[in-house]
């Protein structure tokens, strides 16, 4: 499967509003610790098949510089929330490096969603100041057999987001996960040997369309994964040091830049 090599990136772990919050004078969103500023939530995930990045959301452009990223292979998106897509523009740099349209994929109301915001794109016109992408359709059949992005094999992991249907997505051992509140049995039995576990925790109190922190330990308790990531993380859950230090073993507080390896825990 060409996964002897899988590192991980997170590129961001905050919620919609990235950390700080404009005008928010919250301990958290004045702390000096570097990994109290968040940005919005996506991962890189590179193998020997290539550079996948998870979502495309309005710091894209931020990331991609911060993390020197020199090709794209592919983008893949969990939903159509603006905080996941709204960066989708500035791929035209990888078209431009790379001479082609960057491919994408994503289900139908990403799709929609994609053609409604970014409808340029989609015009007749084509030229250099326009993102290319390629749109292929993840559905029922992908759901069922998985798909390949060059020769790695990815798994759809359907959860639900209050309403919307949203992918998580495995790779190897690797699991990745944002934007949820209810995972079915059916995604349950796909996550089983997963020894690394990428998971949006939003904050403590109960929230419509988020697990809160406490309803995402007893998802880790189900699937028990080796190491778990915190994802997608707001103001509100405080900060990186204090919640870090409430987590049980195994259980990490993602934050920008952390890069997974191999898929043993690195504190590069
Ligand atoms: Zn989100
Ligand atoms: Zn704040």
């Amino acid at each position: 499967m060409g996964l002897e090599y899988l590192k991980i990136t997170l590129l961001g772990t905050g919620t919609s509003q990235g950390v700080p919050v404009i005008g928010c004078k919250c301990d958290v969103c004045t702390s000096e610790d570097l990994k109290d500023n968040r940005l919005r939530t996506s991962i890189l995930i590179e193998t020997i098949c290539g550079s996948v990045v998870i979502d495309t959301g309005p710091d894209f452009r931020t990331q991609m510089l911060r993390e020197d990223v020199q090709s794209l292979d592919a983008i893949v998106y969990t939903h159509e929330h603006k905080d996941h897509v709204a960066g989708m523009d500035d791929v035209r740099a990888f078209n431009q490096i790379q001479h082609c349209a960057l491919e994408v994929w994503a289900n139908k109301d990403v799709e929609k969603a994609l053609r409604r915001d970014f409808f340029y794109a989609f015009g007749n016109e084509k030229h250099g100041g326009l993102p290319q992408v390629n749109i292929n359709s993840l559905g029922l059949e992908e759901e069922n057999n998985g798909f390949y992005i060059n020769k790695s094999k990815w798994t759809l992991l359907p959860v639900k987001h209050a309403q919307m249907d949203v992918y998580g997505f495995r790779v190897g051992d690797f699991a990745y996960i944002t934007d949820v509140n209810f995972i079915p049995d059916s995604t349950y039995n796909k996550l089983a040997g997963v020894r690394v576990l990428v998971i949006s925790a939003l904050r403590k109190e109960r929230h419509p369309s988020h697990f809160s922190l406490d309803e995402v330990l007893q998802v880790v308790e189900r699937i028990k994964p080796e190491a778990t990531y915190l994802t997608h993380l707001s103001h509100f859950i405080g900060k990186h040091e204090d919640l870090q230090a409430e987590l049980p073993e195994g259980v990490f507080v993602g934050w920008d830049g952390c890069v997974i390896d191999n898929l043993n825990k690195s504190n590069k």
